[in-house]
């Protein structure tokens, strides 16, 4: 096997097998790296021009029902400050956001027993009746399938649950007994099922992970078929038993980036802010290996910094306005710009 030959099978064939996959997961030369970032930053080009879409992430929870041991947020951290913004706090992020040209605004939280189907269908039809224009996100965990059923019907139109790890072992040592692969594999196919664009995604060089199991994770999204795909590095929380793991590295996580943009062309691939986190031009360098969203922090200053998922996370200081002139500029200091539009999947 070689490495040049498993990027341009990636490139014209859009696939690889898993023995290839885990190839060029150990065995990536630098030059390699640099040749595939630049195929999958052309295949970027090619489906969306130098265009990047944004999506206003309004954190709406810091409660949390669960238990993941790599996050900051989980149930069993008492240091965490908890929150949890009102319908109008909600509505008054969604306002400004879309003064500043966002046509996607992102629902994330923990699992928190506050947000009820009720509650947040209230929230979704508000939405969607100021901002006809507008794409909701919700990012709000494994609710069951009559809860997604009722959210879709809402006016839900995107749903956001990463699968975190495709390894039934592997995901077993990154969440308590309760939390299974196999009912996180199911939600992922209800919301498609139910017609919400949704998006998968993993964490990078997250505790116990192999090479075997990256691979595992580029196969389920191919089997799976999401519109988006949400991967960033893994960074440890200080309050968390995987405190002293080593985060996942920049180069891991665009080789991954890269790989899933050849792999599901026309997918929609943020540069995330864990990536951000690692890196001072990690996002650029994201956009640049083939990533073609970002998603700037809409939730309001007084909270930001108690949605901690991880150490260091960036921009928890600044406010939205000063969020998208930042990432305007970065993106412009590369070549792209951001636009003002919902960037559905195509
Ligand atoms: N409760 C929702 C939202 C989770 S937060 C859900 O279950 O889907 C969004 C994502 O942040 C998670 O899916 C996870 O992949 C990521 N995340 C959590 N802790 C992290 C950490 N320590 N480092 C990097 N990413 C983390």
């Amino acid at each position: 096997m070689n490495g040049i030959d498993i990027i341009r099978r990636l490139e014209t064939e859009h696939t690889a097998s898993r023995e290839e996959l885990i190839f060029l997961l150990e065995n990536i030369t630098p030059e390699e790296q640099t040749l595939l970032r630049e195929k999958a930053c052309e295949q970027a080009k090619q489906v969306f021009d130098n265009r990047i879409y944004i999506r206003g992430l309004i954190e709406i929870s810091s409660y949390c029902k669960n238990n993941c041991y790599y996050c900051g947020i989980r149930r069993s951290n008492h240091n965490a400050v908890r929150y949890r913004l009102t319908k109008e706090q909600i509505l008054g992020c969604c306002q400004q956001g879309w003064a500043l040209g966002f046509r996607t605004f992102v629902m994330q939280g923990g699992e928190d027993a506050y947000f009820t189907d009720e509650v947040v269908c209230d929230i979704v039809r508000e939405i969607k009746r100021r901002y006809p224009d507008c794409a909701v996100t919700l990012s709000l965990g494994e609710r069951g399938y009559e809860s997604f059923k009722r959210l879709r019907e809402a006016g839900a139109d995107r749903y956001l649950l990463r699968h975190e790890t495709a390894d039934a072992a592997h995901y077993a040592r990154l969440h308590p007994p309760e939390l299974t692969w196999k009912n996180r594999r199911q939600s992922l196919f209800w919301l498609k099922e139910l017609g919400f664009q949704t998006g998968a995604g993993f964490m990078v060089g997250s505790p116990y992970q192999t090479a075997g199991n990256l691979a595992d994770d580029l196969l389920f999204i191919q089997e799976l078929q999401p519109q988006m795909c949400g991967i960033g590095p893994f960074i440890p929380h200080h309050d968390t038993g995987f405190r002293d793991e080593p985060a996942g590295t920049l180069e891991q996580t665009l080789t991954l980036l890269a790989i899933i943009r050849l792999m599901q062309p026309r997918i929609l691939l943020p540069a995330t802010t864990a990536l951000g986190t690692i890196h001072p031009k990690g996002r650029e360098l994201g956009i640049l290996s083939g990533a073609n969203v970002v998603m700037p922090n809409l939730s309001p200053g007084e909270h930001r910094k108690d949605y901690a998922l991880y150490d260091n996370k960036i921009c928890t200081g600044d406010e939205a306005a000063e969020c998208i002139r930042c990432l305007s500029l970065r993106m412009q200091s590369i070549g792209y710009q951001i636009v003002t539009a919902r960037g559905d999947f195509q």
